[in-house]
């Protein structure tokens, strides 16, 4: 039993300030519901109007930060007017990510440059100015940042080409933070999700109707994944039980990458 309370309270997030991007809806929202009900305090930032859920009902501080990655000089105000309101920054998971509409031949240069900017350039910004908060205070700090089964293997979607680069982007950026950022303490990780029931996937499934069956028949778990699927492993890298976990992608597939 003495055992089991010391991983529940390294589990705990008590305290903690977690900055969550993209978290109005989908993948990121299930992670900041998961990290308010482990304790953490919440940053969401968002291009929507507002969350679909207001977390402070969890009993957390959260605020709400409309706050487009792509844009340098929104997101040095909203990480400044974060550390000021919150009076620290613990965590950060760059969950803000958008799939091409269309499929490989139509896509243009813009088409790809806005999926560069939002998936890479908005990932490596908000991981440099989480990471520059945490150096100042000198505490140590945990990064994740959301990859996806598309940077592993070829997936049978005709939107995925570019979208499959980027994300690939983010895991070998992961790997080198990880390295750059170990001397202050801050550990970064990526999760790879696989098919995981958004508006993303629906915006796929749209143009693909065959997909919601790829969907829920290729996983050798037999069914599409659901965003609160991917939480438990977020609150771990969040957490002190993670201490000596860093350069590390964890797969959360249903089984289709395997080891
Ligand atoms: P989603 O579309 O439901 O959520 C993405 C969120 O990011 C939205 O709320 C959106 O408004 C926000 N966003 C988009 N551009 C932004 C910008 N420029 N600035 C700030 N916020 C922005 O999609 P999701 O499925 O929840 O995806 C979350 C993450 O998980 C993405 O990075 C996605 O690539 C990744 N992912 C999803 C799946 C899946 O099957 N759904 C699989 C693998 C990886």
């Amino acid at each position: 039993a003495g055992e089991n309370r010391w991983i529940a309270e390294r589990m705990s997030l008590m305290g903690k300030t977690t900055v969550i991007t993209g978290g109005a809806r989908g993948i990121g929202l299930a992670l900041a519901e998961a990290a308010a009900e482990a304790g953490s305090n919440l940053a969401i930032l968002d291009v929507l109007d507002k969350p679909q859920r207001d977390l402070s009902e969890l009993g957390v501080k959260a605020e709400y930060y409309r706050t487009d990655v792509t844009k340098m000089d929104m997101l040095e105000e909203t990480f400044g007017r974060i550390s000021r309101e919150f009076g620290r920054i613990d965590n950060c998971v760059t969950a803000a990510g958008i799939v091409a509409d269309k499929p490989f031949f139509e896509h243009k240069w813009d088409d790809c440059e806005r999926l560069l900017k939002v998936n890479v350039l908005g990932t490596f910004f908000c991981a440099q100015l989480a990471a520059k908060a945490i150096r100042e205070q000198g505490t140590g700090g945990s990064l994740v940042l959301i990859a996806s089964i598309a940077s592993h293997m070829a997936i049978p979607l005709q939107r995925l080409t570019m979208y499959g680069a980027t994300k690939g982007a983010v895991r070998v950026l992961m790997t080198q933070l990880a390295v750059e950022l170990a001397p202050w303490n801050i550990r970064v990780n990526t999760i790879s999700p696989g098919f995981i029931r958004t508006d993303m996937t629906e915006l796929c499934a749209v143009q693909q109707p065959e997909l919601y069956s790829v969907f829920s028949s290729a996983p050798p778990l037999g069914r599409i994944g659901e965003p609160s699927d991917i939480a438990g492993a977020v609150n771990y890298l969040l957490s002190d039980a993670a201490s000596y976990t860093t350069g590390a992608d964890i797969s959360i597939t249903g089984g289709l990458i395997g080891g």
